[in-house]
């Protein structure tokens, strides 16, 4: 007996494929390999593939790509208390703190992504994110009474932040506490990209915890191609590949941390404008960006807007977005405008 098909084959998926407008023509490595590393870093798993000869300095590579990683953590992580983040945030009221130049242009970006988000994104919401126990506190996640959460509120905000650029210092206007989560792991991919390719290696994607960078091509000629994954996970039935060409992906959603109270799902994104985990059931949101620290910091930024309001301003500022929402009968995409242009 022969079957066309499994009699439970789900139909064949169908496929989105997403490749940048502008290709350089950079003509593969002659009998270039790919080479693999991987590491742990910020809580997650790094990954690095990258086009060098037969043999390579794997033992250098791999501590270029470590010391890169340890310094945007000694810098940026809320979870090493003698990080320059956290001493900032336990710094008295009132004092300025000269920040390191990476963790200072990083908070730039952050700030710009919140102005132009009208604080849907918050580099100082790290009393929120405490106060709802996303944060490093040892303690489950669990909603906060209304004391706590008006507490958290009141010290927070980027408007209490002030900086001077010229001396790169930071005015810690005191207990305001600086998250930068939905940024630093994205400026970390676009880190050790930088330092790939100062190596030599124009060629090679990096991920760092699911966000992604991609430069150069493969000795075959291809783009390094990657899958988004899907909030319905593969159950999906439209596939997205993204040819990863001198661009970069992070995505920020509910479907990969969240926690359930009394039926309702809390996810760790906060809405900083009113202290609360979104809840108007975007699942997920893809942002496709040249540098991947701002692939990262506008995926959560949109995911606080929500489908209409971060469309609006994704087609405004030409982001190139994709949005998942929850719906009763699954889920529903919806593509700003240059996210559509990407498609093939
Ligand atoms: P991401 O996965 O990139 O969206 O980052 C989520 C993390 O960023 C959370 O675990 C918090 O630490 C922090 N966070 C939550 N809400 C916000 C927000 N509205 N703006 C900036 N950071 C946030
Ligand atoms: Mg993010």
């Amino acid at each position: 007996m022969t079957h066309t098909a499994p009699p439970f084959s789900r139909p064949a998926p169908r496929r989105r494929v997403l490749v940048p407008a502008v290709v350089h023509a950079t003509p593969p490595p002659l009998a270039g390999v790919v080479h693999e590393f991987a590491g742990r870093t910020m809580g997650t798993t790094w990954q690095v593939r990258l086009v060098g000869g037969a043999r390579v300095a794997r033992a250098g590579i791999t501590a270029a790509i470590e010391a890169t990683l340890d310094e945007v953590v000694a810098q940026m992580s809320t979870w090493e208390p003698g990080s320059a983040l956290c001493r900032f945030n336990r710094a008295p009221a009132q004092t300025w703190h000269e920040l390191p130049p990476a963790f200072f242009a990083v908070l730039q970006a952050g700030l710009a992504v919140a102005r132009a988000s009208d604080g849907a994104f918050d580099p100082a919401a790290g009393a929120l994110v405490d106060a709802w126990g996303f944060g490093p506190v040892a303690r489950a996640a669990s909603r906060p009474d209304a004391a706590t959460l008006a507490q958290a509120l009141q010290r927070g905000g980027w408007r209490r932040l002030a900086l001077d650029d010229a001396r790169r210092a930071a005015l810690q206007p005191g207990g305001l506490a600086l998250d930068l989560s939905a940024i630093a792991k994205g400026h970390g991919v676009d880190r050790v990209a930088a330092r790939l390719a100062a190596l030599g290696f124009d060629s090679h994607l990096v991920e760092v915890g699911g966000e992604l960078r991609g430069s150069g091509v493969k000795p075959d000629g291809q783009p390094w191609w990657v899958m988004l994954e899907h909030p319905a996970g593969d159950a999906h039935p439209t596939q997205t590949v993204l040819a990863l060409h001198g661009l970069a992906v992070a995505s920020s959603g509910d479907y990969r941390r969240w926690f359930e109270h009394a039926g309702e799902r809390y996810s760790h994104t906060i809405d900083p404008r009113d202290g609360l985990p979104i809840r108007h059931g975007v699942a997920g949101v893809t942002v496709v960006h040249a540098e991947c620290m701002l692939a990262d910091a506008w995926s959560t930024a949109l995911g606080v807007l929500g489908v209409a309001a971060g469309l609006a301003l994704a087609d405004r500022l030409g982001l190139a977005a994709l949005f998942v929402v929850r719906r009763a009968g699954g889920f529903e995409e919806h593509m700003s405008a240059a996210f559509e242009a990407l498609q093939q």
